[in-house]
C-alpha cells in the first residue's frame, strides 16, 4: 500500500501529516514526539542537528546554525558557509529539514513513504518551487505535488467542517504572507485570487521588536547590541518569546546581560503595535489587492481563515475584523492545518496514479472527493518593442490569478521591413517595465521576410505541473503556419545530476 505524507515547510517551523485508514488527515510527531519541528539546522563537529535542540543552539552558536532558509530559496547565488568548511545551498539546508522530517513520518508510519507534497507560499515565483521540489528530490522523497499553502489550509478545513461558500484565508507566518480568496462547493476548492509578499512575516515583526528592544537597551547603559553577533543572536530569541507573550499579556519583561550587565526592559503591546504598524499596513494593502482581483467585496466572503503562526497576534485579527466586519474563524489549528491539507492533496495524487484496492481513501464531509482548482501566481508574457513609446514593454499573456490549466494568445507586429528574426523572451511578472520582470527564458525564432506589421500571434499556456508552452504563428499565410515552439520546465537551478549528486551526499550525512 502507498503512503503519502504532506510537509509543511515553514520559514519557522514544520509539520508532516498523512492520511490514515480511516481516510482523514493526521499530524505525525516527531522523535522529540513534538507536532511541529524548527526548521532549524545545525552543523557542529560533523553532527548535523534539525529541529528544537538546533533552534535552542542558536543564540549561543550562530555561526553553526542556519535558520529562515525559505526567504533565500531559488536564490542562486546564496549559500550557508559553515565555520568548519563545507557551505550549503537552500536547496540543500531545506533537503536535510526535509530528509529528517520524512525519517520520523516513516518512524512514526511504520512503513515506507511512497510519495510527498510539500507546501509553498501561493507567492512563490517558478524557481522558488522548483527550488522546492529540488529540496525534496535531494531529500530523496518522491515529491509528487506542490500545493500553495492558503489552499491546503482551506482543503483541511472544508473537509473537517464541511464548509461551503466563500472564503478569505489570510496567512502570515514565519517569513512568508499570502492572502487567497477561494470557493468551496461540492468538493470543489477553486482559487480565484491569490496575492501576497514573500518576505513579509512574523520574522518581519521580530525584527522590529529587537531595534525597539535594542533602543531600549542602550537607553539604559548596554552597548549596541548589533555589533556583536551572538549578543544579536541572544536578541533576536528572546524578542520572538517577547513577542508571543505580547499575544496573550499586554507587557513582557526580558533580561539581556551585555557589558557585563543585566538590563531588564519592559516592553507594552501599545509600543509593540506602534513600532510595526507600517507591516500590518502592507498585509492590509495586500489583502484590498486580493479582493479587488478575485472581483469581490467583503459581503460576498462567508468566511476568514487565519493560518499561520503570526496570526495569533491580536493586532492581526483586529485589522481583519475591522477590514471584513466579521470575526474571523478561529477554529483551524493555524500551525497545522497547512500540513493536514497537504497529506490530503498527497494521497489524493498518489490513488489517481495508482488507482486501486489498497488506494486510501479521503472522504470529505460531504462524500465528494475533494478536487483543487488553482491559479497562477505569476503573470506570463513575452517583451515587445512598444512602437508608441519607443522602448520595449512586458506584454503579458496570461495575467496572474488566471485559473490554470491556462492558455492564452495575443497577436504582435513585425516592426521593421524584411525583418527576418524575432527575439522570443518569455517573461514571468506582471509589471509592464522590463525591469520588474524576470525573463525565464529566451529563444531566437526565424520569421519570413514581410512588410512592417506583419501579425505574429503567440500562443501560451501553463498547466498545472507549472510548465510554459509557448507556439509562435504567422498570421501572413493561410492557413496559419506555426513558426516555432517552446516548452519551459519550471527554471531550475540545479541540473537532474547536481541533484543526484546531492542526493548521495546528503546520504553520506549523518543527521539526527
Ligand atoms: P509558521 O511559519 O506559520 O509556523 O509561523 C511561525 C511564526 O509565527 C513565527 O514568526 C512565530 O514567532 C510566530 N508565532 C507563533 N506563535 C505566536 C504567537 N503566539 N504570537 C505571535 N507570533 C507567534
Amino acid at each position: 500500500m502507498g503512503r503519502a505524507i504532506g510537509i509543511d515547510l515553514g520559514t519557522t517551523y514544520c509539520a508532516v501529516a498523512a492520511v490514515t485508514a480511516v481516510g482523514k488527515a493526521e499530524v505525525l510527531m516527531n522523535r522529540e514526539g513534538e507536532r511541529i519541528t524548527p526548521s532549524v539546522v545545525m552543523f557542529q563537529d560533523g553532527i548535523t542537528q534539525v529541529g528544537t535542540l538546533a533552534k535552542r543552539i542558536a543564540p549561543t552558536a550562530p555561526d553553526d546554525v542556519v535558520q529562515f532558509v525559505k526567504r533565500q530559496m531559488g536564490e542562486a547565488s546564496w549559500k550557508f558557509q559553515t565555520s568548519h568548511g563545507p557551505s550549503f545551498s537552500a536547496e540543500q539546508v531545506s533537503a536535510i529539514i526535509l530528509k529528517r522530517l520524512a525519517e520520523d513520518a516513516e518512524l512514526m508510519l511504520g512503513e515506507p513513504i511512497d510519495a510527498a507534497v510539500i507546501t509553498v507560499p501561493a507567492y512563490f515565483d517558478d524557481a522558488r518551487r522548483q527550488a522546492t521540489r529540488d529540496a525534496g528530490n535531494i531529500a530523496g522523497l518522491n515529491v509528487v505535488g506542490i500545493i500553495n499553502e492558503p489552499t491546503a489550509a482551506a482543503l483541511s478545513f472544508g473537509l473537517d467542517t464541511g464548509f461551503e461558500g466563500r472564503a478569505l484565508v489570510f496567512d502570515l507566518g514565519g517569513g512568508t504572507f499570502d492572502v487567497t480568496v477561494m470557493s468551496i462547493h461540492g468538493g470543489e476548492f477553486a482559487v480565484e485570487a491569490t496575492e501576497g509578499d514573500r518576505n513579509l512575516g512574523g520574522f518581519n515583526w521580530d525584527n522590529e521588536l529587537m531595534s525597539l528592544l535594542n533602543k531600549k537597551a542602550m537607553e539604559a547603559g548596554a552597548p549596541d547590541l548589533f555589533d556583536d553577533d551572538l549578543a544579536t543572536a541572544e536578541l533576536r530569541d528572546k524578542a520572538e518569546t517577547a513577542k508571543r507573550t505580547l499575544s496573550n499579556v499586554a507587557e513582557s519583561r526580558i533580561v539581556i546581560t551585555a557589558g557585563g550587565q543585566h538590563h531588564t526592559l519592559t516592553v507594552t503591546r501599545d509600543e509593540f503595535e506602534r513600532a510595526t504598524a507600517h507591516l500590518l499596513r502592507r498585509t492590509e494593502t495586500i489583502t484590498e489587492m486580493a479582493m479587488e482581483q478575485a472581483g469581490r467585496t467583503w459581503a460576498d466572503i462567508d468566511k476568514i481563515l487565519l493560518v499561520g503562526g503570526s496570526t495569533r497576534m491580536p493586532m492581526v485579527w483586529d485589522l481583519v475584523e475591522t477590514l471584513s466586519g466579521q470575526a474571523p474563524d478561529r477554529t483551524i489549528n493555524a500551525d497545522e492545518a497547512v500540513a493536514l491539507g497537504a497529506a490530503v492533496h498527497a494521497q489524493l495524487l498518489l490513488n489517481n496514479s495508482a488507482p486501486g484496492a489498497s488506494a486510501l481513501p479521503v472522504i470529505g464531509h460531504h462524500g465528494h472527493t475533494p478536487r483543487v482548482l488553482d491559479v497562477c501566481s505569476q503573470g506570463l508574457g513575452v517583451i515587445i518593442l512598444d512602437e508608441d513609446i519607443g522602448a520595449e514593454i512586458n506584454s503579458v499573456i496570461i495575467s496572474h490569478n488566471t485559473r490554470i490549466p491556462a492558455q492564452q494568445e495575443r497577436t504582435y507586429f513585425t516592426v521593421s521591413d524584411n525583418q527576418d528574426s524575432i527575439r522570443l523572451r518569455i517573461t514571468e511578472g506582471d509589471d509592464t517595465d522590463v525591469d520588474y520582470v524576470k525573463i525565464i527564458h529566451q529563444h531566437p525564432l526565424e520569421i519570413p521576410r514581410y512588410p512592417a506589421g506583419a501579425p505574429l500571434r503567440v500562443v501560451m499556456s501553463f498547466d498545472v505541473d507549472g510548465i510554459v508552452h509557448v507556439e509562435v504563428f504567422d498570421e501572413t499565410q493561410t492557413p496559419t503556419a506555426s513558426l516555432g515552439e517552446v516548452e519551459l520546465d519550471r527554471p531550475s537551478n540545479l541540473s537532474r545530476d547536481e541533484v543526484d549528486a546531492k542526493v548521495t551526499e546528503l546520504n553520506l550525512m549523518d543527521i539526527n
